[in-house]
């Protein structure tokens, strides 16, 4: 068995790692208002594997058999649990799925490649065998783009790339590397920091989602505003498909004809298998600070926002938090458990007075977080041209102390969709972006969205949001919405997500801006790029796979 990390089988992450109340005095009465259920005790550690019902793999002795021979005995792997691994992402519903034995077609093998080579020998075998291949990287797809079909007959192989996991070399000159698609995100970052780099490409799937993946879904990382989306990020790729490798050298710029980079992007391995990648790297910081703002409404946060990207601040990322949401994030606080943290909490209840004293809704008010690089002198700069922004949409500065806590709690918000899962209730997400002048409108309508479709189920349901990814143009809002489920799962989410999404096609805004496609979001592929511009997106997968041997039914 290879040597390859996987997130556990039944839910988000690692196992013992999970999200706690009990600490948290404010949460439940926040659960109780928002979606109206009394939250118990967590009851499952872990779920054991035994309670899985497997589908048996229905591979050939000599199928295996040559796939044995291009990549070892080792390295294919049909046994239940590595199956179960790779036969869905982690969108809830993958997740619900699981746990319910609701295992609709999953891979017959899984393979690790160890070399390119290996990949190509593999695509090749698998167009000559009419098999099945579906990339694999760290598996933290939000939108089921790794199911197989469930009415696939043909043999379905997972690859996993978790063996090409490699810095291969630092062009230190021109700041680009050259690292293998298979890299988990912080074995990536740990070989570019031993060297004094990073990539700066942050997702909140961070610690489960590899160089690939992030290339294969138009990833965006919440550092986005100072490195780039991670479209602007990658230079150059190795692309392995039927008959041969695509090479797109690493160069800053090139006008030959449309960009097969950008083809590559966002291909949802619908295209051929991403080995390797040429991406841009950045000297670390020499300083680094996260400071926290109140605005007193969602409106005057939202301007300040745009404000600091117009002034070209160039911040590493600013984030604000709409009312709800900052209701949520304030309710995940801990209790103190020590005299300097009583005396914190102390000085919070100062700050309320003084909201309230300026007059402050404080069920209106939301929190932001601004990040800030550079040398000391340029942070400082930075600094007080956001202060004055700030103040002039009438914040306060809550200073670096929220702030820093918020940097370290950036990756754990994702196992609470678990937690929510055991009390019953579905966490999830919609994220778009629109330009500056639409976000207002797309915020209301997505709420609008929401509540009727809760209402429609008979449900006191939840939806909060924050915006993110400044762009010239605009910028990023992301959705979390929650509420408690039946036997009818199904239907509900369906309802819910459905109305959510074509909200944001009737506001102007997209369909996803960074979790990709997949057969998720496909249904709204030619609202969201016209049914002509679907029509030749069919017609490139249709001429570059015409076996359909290449993640068939993502996308489009
Ligand atoms: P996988 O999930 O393994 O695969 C995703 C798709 O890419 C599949 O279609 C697969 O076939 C294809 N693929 C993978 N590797 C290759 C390859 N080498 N060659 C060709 N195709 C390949 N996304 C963000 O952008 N930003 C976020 O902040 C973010 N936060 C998330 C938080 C949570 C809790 C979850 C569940 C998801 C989040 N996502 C986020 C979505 C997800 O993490 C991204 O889509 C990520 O880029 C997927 O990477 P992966 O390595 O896990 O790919």
């Amino acid at each position: 068995m290879p040597n390859v990390k996987h997130q556990k089988w039944w839910g988000w992450g690692e196992e013992n790692v999970f999200f706690t109340w009990q600490n948290k005095p404010a949460f439940a009465p926040m659960v109780k208002r928002a979606i109206g259920i009394d939250l118990r005790p967590r009851q499952r550690d872990t779920v054991d594997f035994a309670t899985a019902q497997v589908p048996e793999t229905r591979i050939s002795t000599e199928q295996l058999e040559i796939l044995n021979g291009i990549v070892g005995a080792d390295n294919a792997v049909t046994e239940d649990h590595t199956r179960v691994v790779h036969w869905a992402g982690k969108a809830v519903t993958d997740i619900l799925k699981t746990l319910q034995n609701r295992f609709d077609r999953i891979p017959d093998v899984v393979v690790y490649p160890g070399s390119e080579d290996e990949v190509q020998a593999l695509v090749d075998a698998a167009v000559e065998l009419d098999l099945v291949l579906i990339p694999f990287g760290g598996g933290s797809s939000i939108s089921r783009s790794l199911q197989p079909r469930p009415e696939e007959e043909r043999t379905v192989v997972s690859v996993d790339l978790g063996r090409l996991n490699k810095v291969l070399e630092i062009d230190e000159t021109s700041g680009l590397a050259r690292i293998q698609a298979g890299v988990l995100g912080p074995d990536m970052e740990e070989q570019l920091n031993s060297r004094g780099w990073t990539l700066g490409h942050f997702p909140d799937s961070f610690n489960h989602s590899t160089l690939g993946g992030w290339a294969a879904t138009r990833s965006s990382g919440m550092q986005s505003d100072k490195y780039g989306d991670i479209a602007d990020i990658i230079r150059g790729m190795n692309v392995v498909r039927q008959g041969g490798l695509v090479t797109l050298r690493p160069l800053p710029s090139t006008s030959t004809g449309p960009s097969l980079r950008e083809m590559f992007i966002g291909s949802e391995g619908r295209l051929g298998i991403i080995t390797e990648l040429w991406v841009q790297v950045h000297r670390e910081a020499e300083q680094r600070e996260v400071i926290a703002y109140m605005f007193p409404t969602w409106q005057q946060g939202l301007t300040a926002m745009r404000k600091i990207h117009e002034a070209e601040v160039h911040t590493t990322f600013a984030r604000i938090s709409d009312a709800h949401e900052t209701e949520f994030s304030l309710a995940t606080q801990k209790a103190p458990t020590s005299l300097k943290k009583t005396i914190s909490a102390k000085g919070q209840d100062a700050l309320w007075a003084v909201m309230r004293k300026r007059g402050w809704d404080t069920k209106a008010m939301c929190i932001a977080y601004v990040c800030y690089e550079g040398s000391k002198d340029d942070v400082a700069r930075k600094k007080k041209t956001v202060a004055g922004i700030a103040k002039g949409q009438g914040a306060l500065i809550l200073g670096s102390g929220p702030g820093a806590l918020y940097d370290q709690k950036k990756f754990d918000t994702p196992y609470l969709r678990d937690f929510l899962l055991e009390q019953g209730v579905i966490g999830d997400v919609s994220e778009t972006a629109a330009p500056w002048s639409q976000l207002t409108t797309v915020h209301k309508n997505a709420y609008a969205a929401a509540q009727s479709a809760f209402e429609e189920l008979g449900k006191t349901g939840w939806i909060m949001s924050h915006m993110s990814h400044s762009y010239h143009a605009g910028a990023c809002l992301y959705f979390t919405f929650a509420f408690e489920i039946s036997d009818n799962v199904d239907h509900e989410y369906a309802l819910v997500k459905t109305r959510i999404q074509q909200s944001f096609i009737d506001s102007g805004a997209t369909l996803s801006h960074h979790h990709g496609v997949g057969a998720e979001h496909s249904p709204w592929m030619e609202q969201d790029v016209s049914p002509a511009g679907a029509d030749l997106m069919r017609g490139l997968f249709a001429t570059a796979d015409p076996g359909q041997n290449f993640n068939p039914g993502k996308i489009l």
